[in-house]
């Protein structure tokens, strides 16, 4: 007879149901205290070493793995900034879905590898319809294609691939300098992600090979200037390869005007690429810039479930108006099935081979709340942020600057300060610089900082749908008390440098 295997990575059934049943009541309880606790602890590193005890070696043996789980819930709990907190406002990231929490936990309990439909059949086609679902919510075409990737950067990263491959077929095999007559050009506003400095980098074209173009007041690409740079290349000889237009940029939520770029891409033969990773999904919510509606006649899109979808990270998604394209650009097979017959293999799509499934969590959600239930919940963040803006505006200490989709930036004048006068500029970039720190270290809220026009500003994003008005009604408040006192400690230890 022989002994059951002992396999120290095992667990039981029922250890698994008593440990998995902690851990969930666990993060309920987690959840619940989210707006009691601060949005980051003030911690050092060194602090936080010390905490995880950082300089222990790898255990010879083994602990229980509920022990194991409790010390990680607590380590992770107490010492991470809570982008799920109701005040945080930071970057572009979003308050996860619970739904995905669990979400994860299941896609992790099976573990399909969405590489290839053998290997993954209904996940597949749960991605599949998760894209689809993404493509409709947005008004983008049925009939695309597209999958989930690691998040925006990748996700432009892949269209950028698409647009390369569509342009120069042999440039995958005889590489850049193979492609002759003429340098690739890529255009877009010097408002956009730096996604496009990898991708130029990575794609062999080189960061040079980038138009940045001018943006206008309202941080829109100036469509005078694009044009005047198409032309000029053309002229010299160069290929303009693609556009990209940004449906909300990070800094200020600005939406270039994309039909005009779309119209200046088919005069001149260039790949139109939308970066949508932050912005795009607005283009579901009555009220937003009618730009986004471009985004129909796009080449290629990036989005980020993990951003206004909810998604827990990681998520993004790239989709491509012409079904082939991806192949085209990534497959190593010949491209011989058709791509509305047969079943999908997403490796041969997007760069990964064997794929997790991130499609989960956001197909997920997407099933949970509905078209209905994501356009109230975007149209509340986007109202939500316009209702800080006014606020801010009527705060006799701030300065309201901007105010698009969901981000608003602004930044604190203390009272008796003119702006405009002599030496202010510099105080106030130094002043606000200080304050975002302070607000940071407080744990009350959390913001983040634009340069707009030169100016250095405080910067808040609403993607998260446990903010509600009574944050917003805090926030102006909390700047401002920490920026009274960072410019009274300023002003003190530099009596004459206002
Ligand atoms: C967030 C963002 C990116 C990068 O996306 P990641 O998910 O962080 O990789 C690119 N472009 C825009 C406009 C973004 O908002």
């Amino acid at each position: 007879m022989t002994e059951p295997r002992a396999a120290p990575v095992a667990l039981p059934p029922e250890a698994f149901r008593k440990a998995g049943h902690d851990l969930v009541d666990t993060i309920a309880d987690f959840l619940a205290s989210l707006p009691d606790r601060p949005v980051v602890p003030d911690a050092s590193p060194e602090a936080l070493r010390a905490v995880l005890g950082a300089e222990g070696g790898l255990p010879e043996g083994g602990t229980d793995a509920s022990v194991v789980l409790r010390d990680a819930a607590r380590l992770l709990m107490d010492h991470s900034l809570l982008n799920g907190h109701p005040r945080f406002f930071g970057y572009i990231t979003a308050s996860p879905a619970p739904i995905g929490m669990l979400g994860d936990l299941l896609a992790a309990a099976v573990n399909p590898n969405v590489g290839a439909w053998r290997l993954s059949p209904m996940a597949s086609e749960i991605e599949g319809q998760a894209v689809r679902w993404i493509a409709e919510l947005l008004g983008y075409p049925q009939g695309s294609e597209g999958l989930f990737v690691s998040g925006g950067n990748m996700a432009n990263m892949v269209g950028f691939l698409a647009a390369r491959a569509a342009a120069v077929p042999e440039i995958r095999t005889e590489g850049v300098e193979g492609a002759g007559g003429g340098r690739l050009r890529v255009y877009a506003s010097e408002e956009a992600h730096t996604w496009l400095q990898k991708a130029a980098d990575l794609g062999g074209l080189g960061t040079n090979a980038i138009r940045w173009i001018p943006t206008a007041p309202d941080q829109r690409l100036e469509t005078r200037a694009l044009r005047a740079a198409l032309e000029s290349d053309r002229a010299a000889g160069n290929r303009p390869l693609m556009v990209v237009g940004t449906a909300g940029t990070v800094s200020t939520g600005a939406v270039d005007p994309l039909f005009e770029i779309a119209a200046l891409c088919r005069e001149f033969g260039a790949w139109f690429h939308v970066d949508g990773a932050y912005g795009a999904l607005a283009a579901a919510v009555p009220g937003t810039p009618r730009d986004l509606e471009a985004i129909a006649l796009a080449d290629s899109l990036a989005v980020d479930p993990h951003k206004w979808l909810y998604a827990p990270l990681e998520a993004g998604c790239v989709l491509v108006r012409e079904p082939g394209r991806l192949a085209a650009a990534f497959s190593y097979s010949p491209a011989y099935y058709h791509f509305d017959q047969g079943p999908v293999n997403y490796m041969a799509m997007g760069p990964q081979n064997s794929r997790g499934f991130r499609g989960l969590k956001v197909w997920l959600a997407l099933r949970q709340a509905g078209r209905a239930g994501y356009v109230q919940m975007l149209g509340d963040d986007i109202r939500l942020s316009r209702e800080l803006h006014a606020r801010v505006q009527a705060h006799p200490e701030l300065e309201a600057v901007t105010q698009g989709l969901s981000i608003n930036t602004f930044r604190f004048v203390p009272g008796g300060l003119d702006p405009e006068g002599d030496d202010a500029a510099g105080y106030l970039d130094r002043l606000n610089e200080a304050l975002l720190e302070r607000v940071q270290r407080s744990g009350e809220a959390f913001v983040s900082n634009a340069v707009v026009q030169g100016r250095y500003l405080l910067r808040a994003c609403i993607v998260n749908f446990r903010t509600d008005a009574s944050d917003v009604a805090a926030l102006p408040e909390i700047v401002a008390r920490l920026g009274r006192e960072v410019d009274a400690e300023l002003r003190g230890s530099r009596p004459l440098d206002r």
